[in-house]
């Protein structure tokens, strides 16, 4: 079930994603919000200098750990443009973080790069169910999903 709420953060996601793109980098937006509604920590995307596992997923799981307790990670959100890939999902479980909540699913993304001829990715295109087990994840939103499509379309133009 997606609130009002969550499509906010969600567009904050698609934002930064944009501002990703913007300065060159794959885009990808996700934030970290916590049982209070506080947004704790933001990224996107740094893949553009060569190391692609900075992912901002992966960055908050790491953030999350450091800053937080284990009681506090369970009951924050993380909001994202994009579903963890395995990865992410898997420093996320790692992390004990809690609920996820995504604009636009990993099925969606290999769909699109399928239709832009984008290089397919070394990694399996896995959902987040596939690796966490009882995972509280909730997307995709259509109406965000293709925006954050015009997004990876916009990528794809720029490296034309
Ligand atoms: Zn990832």
């Amino acid at each position: 079930m997606i609130t009002e709420k969550d499509l906010q953060y969600l567009k904050r996601c698609v934002e930064l994603a944009e501002q990703a793109l913007e300065k060159g980098d794959e885009p990808f937006g996700s934030i970290l919000v916590s049982a209070q509604g506080e947004v704790l920590f933001e990224d996107h995307n740094h893949v553009a200098g060569g190391d692609h596992t900075q992912h901002p997923e992966f960055a908050i799981a790491r953030w999350a750990a450091e800053h937080m307790a284990p009681d506090e990670r369970a009951e924050a959100t993380v909001y994202t443009s994009g579903e963890h890939c395995p990865m992410c999902a898997a420093a996320h479980g790692w992390v004990g973080l809690g609920r996820i909540v995504y604009a636009s699913s990993s099925k969606q993304l290999c769909e699109w790069m399928q239709e832009l001829g984008a290089e397919p990715s070394p990694v399996r295109n896995l959902s987040i169910p596939e690796i966490l087990k009882d995972p509280n994840v909730d997307g995709p939103v259509p109406e965000l999903a293709e925006q954050v499509h015009q997004l990876q379309q916009r990528l794809h133009e720029a490296k034309q």
